[in-house]
C-alpha cells in the first residue's frame, strides 16, 4: 500500500490526548506573566533573513546551518523564525515601543530550526519568551528569575536548578576573546571542525559546543571572571544579592554561554536532569547592545525563552493529570428524543455556563451510546429515552458507581450543580 503523505521530519502533530497538558501549561504561563504586569506581543512567523543573520550572529549554529531560509516569489530572502527576540526587537523599533519607555513583553509560538531531531529537540518547537526593555539594573534580571521560579511552582515542577553567569560587555570580551584564541590555538589538534572554523571568527562559540569530545578541552579553558569590568561585576553582585534575599538557589557557572551572540552581562539557564541530554528548559540573558546594533538608541534589554515541548514532557513525567473529560454525556434514544436532546443541552448550558456536556450525535443503540459515554470519560450519563421524554424527565447514571436515578428536566441543572464543583 502506498504510504500517504507524512508530516515533515522533526515537526510534530500534537494530538487531542496531549492538548489538555499544553493548554494547562499555556494558561498557567499566561496567568503568572499577567500577574507581573507583562503584556503579550504577537509576531509574524516569517521575517527578513537579514534580521536573524544580524542579531543571532553569523557564526552560530542557528544561522550557519539551522535556519529555514527561502526566496519567496518576489525574490525576497525570508526565514522561518528560529527564535523570538529578533522579531520582538524589530517590532519594537518599527512601532516605537522603546524610546523612553519601559516594556515588559511576552510571546508564544512555534520556532523553526533544522536540528537533528531527538527527544526534546525538534525542527518545529514551541517557545514562550519574555523580553523587557528600558531597565538597566539587576532588579529586572531578578524579577525574571523570580517569575520563572513562581511559574515552576504554579506548574508543580520540582528539581529545576538555576545556573547563572555574566558575560560582561562586548568591550570587555575583546581581551577574553584574544586569550581564548590563544588557548584553543595551542590545542588546535583537539578542535573539531566547527570549532576550527570558529576559532578566529567567534571563539566564545566554542565554549557552547555540544560535542562531548570537546568537553575536556572546554573545561580547562580560561573563564571570563578575570576579565570582567567593574560595572558588570557590580551588576552581577546586585542580582545575586536579590536572589539570596529572595531565597533563590543558584549555581554560578563561569562557562555558561548561550547559543546566540547578542547576550551581555547576565545569562541564565534553568536545567533539569530528568530529560536526558536536552535538559535546558529555559534560557535567557541581557542583550543591552542589540537595539543599538540595529541602529536604534542604546536600550537596556533582557529576556528569556523556554521550551514548551520540554516542559510538557516534564509535566507528563511528573504525573500531572489535567482534567479534560466532560462532566456529562447526553444519550438520546429515538428520533423525538434526539431532537429534544439538543434543545435540552442548550437549556443546561444556559443554566450552567461552565458545564462540560457532550451530546450524542450520530445516533446509535443504547449500548453504542453508553460505550461513547464511557470512552469520553464523562462522570454522568444523562439519558433521554421515550419514557423519560413522556415524563419530562431524564435518567442520570453515575458512570463511576453505576447508580441511576430519575430527575425532572427542570431540576437537572440543580442536580448537577450540587454534585459538580461549580
Ligand atoms: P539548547 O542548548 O538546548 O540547544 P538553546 O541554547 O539553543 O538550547 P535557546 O535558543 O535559548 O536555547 O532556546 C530556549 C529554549 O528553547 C531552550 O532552553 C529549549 O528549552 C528550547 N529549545 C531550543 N531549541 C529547541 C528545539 N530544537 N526543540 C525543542 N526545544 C528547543
Ligand atoms: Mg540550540
Amino acid at each position: 500500500m502506498a504510504k500517504g503523505i507524512q508530516s515533515v521530519k522533526g515537526m510534530n502533530d500534537i494530538l487531542p490526548q496531549d492538548t489538555p497538558l499544553w493548554l494547562y501549561l499555556e494558561d498557567t504561563v499566561r496567568r503568572v506573566f499577567e500577574a507581573y504586569g507583562y503584556q503579550q506581543i504577537r509576531l509574524p512567523v516569517l521575517e527578513q533573513t537579514a534580521l536573524f543573520q544580524r542579531s543571532i550572529g553569523e557564526a552560530t549554529d542557528i544561522v550557519e546551518k539551522e535556519m529555514y531560509t527561502f526566496e519567496d516569489r518576489g525574490g525576497d530572502s525570508l526565514t522561518l523564525r528560529p527564535e523570538g527576540t529578533a522579531g520582538t526587537v524589530r517590532a519594537g523599533m518599527q512601532h516605537g515601543l522603546f524610546h523612553n519607555q519601559i516594556q515588559r513583553l511576552w510571546y508564544m509560538g512555534p520556532m523553526f530550526r533544522r536540528e537533528r531531531p531527538q527527544k526534546g529537540r525538534y525542527r518545529q518547537f514551541f517557545q514562550v519568551g519574555v523580553e523587557c526593555f528600558g531597565m538597566p539594573g539587576p532588579d529586572i534580571d531578578a524579577e525574571l528569575i523570580l517569575m520563572t521560579r513562581r511559574l515552576w511552582k504554579a506548574l508543580g515542577l520540582e528539581g529545576l536548578t538555576l545556573q547563572l553567569n555574566t558575560l560582561g560587555t562586548a568591550e570587555t570580551r575583546v581581551r577574553y576573546r584574544e586569550d581564548l584564541i590563544r588557548y584553543f590555538s595551542a590545542h588546535k589538534d583537539a578542535l573539531d571542525e566547527d570549532s576550527k572554523r570558529r576559532l578566529h571568527k567567534n571563539p566564545l562559540r566554542i565554549l557552547d559546543s555540544k560535542n562531548p569530545a570537546m568537553s575536556a578541552l572546554i573545561s580547562e579553558a580560561p573563564t571570563f571572571d578575570a576579565y570582567l569590568d567593574d560595572d558588570s561585576t557590580r551588576h552581577f553582585q546586585g542580582l545575586c544579592e536579590i536572589l539570596d534575599q529572595a531565597g533563590v538557589a543558584y549555581e554560578v557557572n563561569p562557562r555558561l554561554v548561550r547559543g546566540l551572540d547578542y547576550y551581555s552581562k547576565t545569562v541564565f539557564e534553568w536545567i533539569t536532569d530528568q530529560l536526558g541530554a536536552q535538559g535546558t528548559v529555559c534560557g535567557g540573558g541581557r542583550f543591552d547592545g542589540l537595539i543599538e546594533h540595529f541602529g536604534g538608541r542604546p536600550t537596556p534589554a533582557i529576556g528569556f525563552a523556554m521550551g514548551l515541548d520540554r516542559l510538557v514532557e516534564l509535566l507528563k513525567d511528573s504525573g500531572k493529570d489535567v482534567l479534560s473529560a466532560p462532566d456529562a454525556y447526553l444519550i438520546a434514544m429515538g428520533d423525538k428524543a434526539t431532537k429534544k436532546a439538543l434543545v435540552l443541552a442548550e437549556q443546561l448550558r444556559d443554566q450552567l455556563p461552565f458545564l462540560r456536556l457532550v451530546t450524542n450525535c450520530g445516533d446509535g443503540s443504547y449500548k453504542a451510546q453508553f460505550r461513547r459515554a464511557d470512552k469520553s470519560g464523562a462522570r454522568y450519563a444523562i439519558i433521554l429515552g421515550e419514557e423519560e421524554l413522556e415524563k419530562v424527565s431524564v435518567s442520570i447514571k453515575d458512570l463511576r458507581d453505576g447508580q441511576q436515578e430519575r430527575v425532572a428536566q427542570d431540576e437537572i441543572a440543580a442536580w448537577l450543580k450540587q454534585r459538580l464543583e461549580y
